[in-house]
């Protein structure tokens, strides 16, 4: 007898092998996301691709012990022996707009007895997730993310597209063409565009999505960096969302906006009608709990080398652990409600987040230390009301604002000081993590800046 659960897992593999079949795809890409922040991924004939939902793809463990310049940390169990399962989640399955006849799901990372491996990272999402809905509420998100369109030399260096303007009209004509397609590849697979504008950068563009529940949004999140890239690249252009490609402009972050639901899902509890900023006890703990541990998280928020160089005062991608009503300097903005629905609208943003994370740890991590503050009803503190970079020191450590870590290895030394990120990681992922970050810290803090741009840039 089938139990419920592989009755529905039976309708989705075959709802997703005939639209598969119905799209003339030949190949399905398993995609995961690994500890440096790579989408990686192997993909199965769709031939077999019926079994291979439930068996997965084989991958070698040494996969997680991978950073972004393809090099191996050295991690006790992650070499030459050993294998773990790529197994695709259904409800991620897209046909992509931009490669011939290919589709994609996004995997876990298992066992190969079917159950989560300790160091994949969507599983440590889906614990957390878990952890809130314990707690009585649910995670809505959605990654805004900032990125820059360039064209390359034939010296292989980069160059913006264009020199517009913040939000110029002019700049929107410039790319018109090439965000078009963007926007039509991610409709295409369901990634509903909320708005679009050219940022302050030369070159650079800004597309927030629409909010989804937590997993979902971090899955999207590996769409839209792989779509915005490829499609790009299909226009002769190249897309880059590192957070600092070109040092002497505005960065990208990639500020994750969040709010927190019942259980259905029909009411945000993050509203109060009677708080001043529209936000219940409820927000407030979490926010709080986040910036408590936001030193560490930066590590998995904002955990390349590169990132450090925009987490700089006054460039609005915040520097400091502060917050703040429509406050775009502060690590947590609380974005004003809309008169149309103010319940529905109220949420806050993590603006100490970019795109060289891997989304499922940024988002775990976030709830991980937001939940850490509903345990202990830990209060934010003052709202800051201007610039946190332009309190005195003084002002600040009265406030309890700290600067963020200054580089990468200042935040992996926070990250190995915090207990409640470590055991919500895990003893195998925080130590595979640690050991690709600190590899990549080796190796570009030995290097120039040109070898250092250019490998996020490409990358990311
Ligand atoms: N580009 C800024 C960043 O690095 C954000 C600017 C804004 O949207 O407020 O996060
Ligand atoms: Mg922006």
């Amino acid at each position: 007898m089938v139990s419920n659960t592989s009755a529905d897992l039976q309708t989705q593999i075959n709802r997703v092998v005939s639209a598969a079949e119905g799209a003339g795809v030949r190949l399905v890409r398993f995609l995961y996301t690994d500890n440096g922040g790579v989408t990686r991924g192997k993909a199965t004939n769709v031939k077999f691709l019926h079994n291979r939902i439930t068996d997965g793809i084989g991958l070698t463990v040494a996969m997680q012990a991978m950073n972004m310049l393809d090099q191996l940390a050295p991690v006790e169990g992650m070499g030459p022996v050993g294998e773990i399962r790529l197994v695709p989640d259904p409800n991620t399955f897209v046909v992509l707009p931009y490669a011939p006849k290919s589709a994609a799901m996004t995997v876990d990372m298992l066992k190969l007895d079917g159950t989560p491996w300790e160091a994949c990272p969507r599983s440590f999402l889906k614990r957390q997730i878990a952890a809130c809905a314990e707690q009585g509420f649910t995670v809505q998100a959605s990654f805004e993310d900032e990125f820059t369109l360039a064209t390359r030399g034939a010296d292989g260096t980069f160059a913006p597209l264009d020199e517009s303007l913040c939000f110029s009209a002019v700049g929107m004509t410039t790319a018109a063409e090439v965000m078009d397609a963007i926007i039509a590849a991610l409709e295409a697979q369901g990634i509903e565009i909320d708005q679009y504008y050219p940022e302050l950068g030369h070159g650079q563009q800004e597309l927030p999505i629409r909010h989804a529940p937590a997993l979902a949004a971090a899955d999207r999140q590996v769409y839209f960096r792989e779509t915005v890239r490829n499609v790009a690249y299909r226009h002769g252009l190249y897309a880059s969302l590192a957070p600092k490609p070109f040092p002497d402009q505005a960065g990208n972050g990639a500020h994750i906006h969040y709010s927190l639901w019942d259980l259905d899902g029909k009411t945000n509890l993050m509203y109060d009608a009677a708080d001043r900023y529209g936000v219940s006890h409820l927000g407030y703990h979490f926010i709080a709990g986040v910036l408590q541990h936001l030193p560490a998280l930066l590590a998995l928020t904002c955990p390349s080398f590169n990132s450090y160089r925009r987490l700089q005062p006054h460039f609005w991608a915040s520097a400091y652990t502060a917050w703040g009503p429509d406050n775009r300097e502060g690590a947590v903005r609380l974005p004003s409600q809309f008169r149309s629905d103010r319940a529905a609208s109220t949420n806050a943003e993590l603006k100490a987040c970019d795109s060289s994370s891997n989304p499922y740890l940024a988002l775990g991590g976030l709830l991980a230390a937001g939940l850490d503050g509903v345990r202990r009803k830990l209060a934010p503190g003052k709202p800051s009301l201007i610039d946190p970079g332009n309190y005195s020191d003084a002002e600040r450590d009265q406030l309890g604002i700290h600067r963020f870590p200054i580089n990468l290895k200042e935040a992996l030394d926070s990250l190995e000081k915090d207990r409640l990120l470590m055991e919500a990681l895990g003893p195998y992922l925080l130590k595979s993590f640690l050991a690709v970050k600190r590899l990549e810290w080796e190796s570009f803090s030995q290097a120039d800046e040109a070898y250092e741009i250019k490998h996020h840039f490409w990358t990311f």
